[in-house]
């Protein structure tokens, strides 16, 4: 198995992004025999696409715009990186947005701290708010979302929003946990499981009949880990461990046609299988925090690791358009 692979930074200037951004370029080496050669050529290239950030979350790349969106959740504003590499900013203030998903119609979904909200952008640009509130109490700093071919968008609700100023606005919590939410589309939520510390990220597989989500609160020192529950009806059932994360703790989740799960940690994305044995490692430096598939073929898969953006051609789809 590929646990580490070597990095090499080659440091190549590019154009400029916003001014300052000298552009760096990682080579995780992939050998042959590696059930990571499945998911990357030998010869990919990590590319560094964007280095102002300074704290990269939630990418998710919309096909209308042709380019990526992502968070810069602590300078409050979210960022669209375009085809040809262009950074810009694209909304500010984003009330220190977090993750991003896109609905069936390809109108983006975000997970907001500051108003603890999930909110979606209409193709005008208008913002309407999707869930803001559970049992009478404001929720907490929806985190990260995954929309269901229902229609449905799942969430997750920890506290990271309102314990650090720096994501949000502290204030104690008005729920009774940090729940994993199910937005039903005529708007009513449910909590589809309280077992978490902390719920992260989360993605489905590839036929819905799996959601994983990331624990990323653990208690006394407990490896971060990422669990699987059955879907069915809305519900969630089987809960079980599907993976543990040796360095930091499991971020956003991504799921590819093959079924292959990606997870942003500590020491960059690591991939299992669907029956969750390692496929690899794309190591970064530092905390990877979110991943997202994308680009004009579906194959590009872009990381956000703590000030940057990176991205690398994979062999490998996501598992459902709405990434
Ligand atoms: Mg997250």
């Amino acid at each position: 198995m590929t646990e580490s692979l070597p990095v090499l930074c080659r440091g190549l200037p590019r154009r400029p992004l916003l001014g300052l951004a000298l552009l760096t370029a990682l080579a995780p080496h992939v050998r042959a025999a590696d059930p990571l050669s499945a998911v990357l050529d030998p010869a990919a290239r990590v590319e560094t696409l964007y280095d102002e950030g300074e704290w990269c979350e939630g990418p998710v790349w919309l096909p209308a715009l042709g380019g990526l969106v992502f968070s810069d959740v602590r300078r409050n504003r979210m960022m669209l990186i375009r085809e040809d590499d262009r950074a810009e900013v694209f909304r500010e203030p984003s009330n220190n947005a977090n993750g991003n998903t896109l609905d069936a119609e390809g109108r983006l979904i975000t997970c907001e701290h500051r108003t603890s909200r999930v909110v979606r952008r209409e193709t005008d640009g208008a913002i309407t708010v999707l869930a803001e509130r559970y049992d009478g109490g404001r929720l907490n700093s929806p985190n990260d979302a995954v929309v269901a071919r229902d229609g449905a968008i799942w969430f997750t609700d920890p506290t990271y929003g309102i314990d650090q100023a720096e994501e949000g606005i502290p204030r104690p919590s008005e729920q009774k946990g940090r729940f994993v939410f199910r937005r039903a589309p005529d708007g009513s939520l449910t909590v589809t499981t309280d077992r978490f510390v902390q719920p992260n990220g989360l993605a489905f597989s590839p036929d819905e009949r799996i959601l994983y989500v990331s624990e990323s609160g653990t208690r006394e020192g407990a490896p971060g880990r990422i669990r699987a529950f059955d879907v069915s009806d809305g519900q969630l059932s089987n809960e079980r461990v599907f993976a543990t994360v040796s360095k930091g703790v499991p971020d956003g989740l991504k799921v590819d046609t093959g079924g292959r799960v990606y997870a942003g940690t500590g020491d960059g994305v690591r991939i299992w299988s669907a029956d969750g044995r390692p496929v690899g490692h794309i190591p970064t430096e530092g905390p990877c925090a979110n991943i997202a598939f994308g680009g004009p073929d579906g194959r590009r898969l872009f990381l956000c690791a703590g000030k940057r953006v990176l991205a690398v051609e994979t062999k490998v789809r996501g598992a459902t358009t709405r990434t």
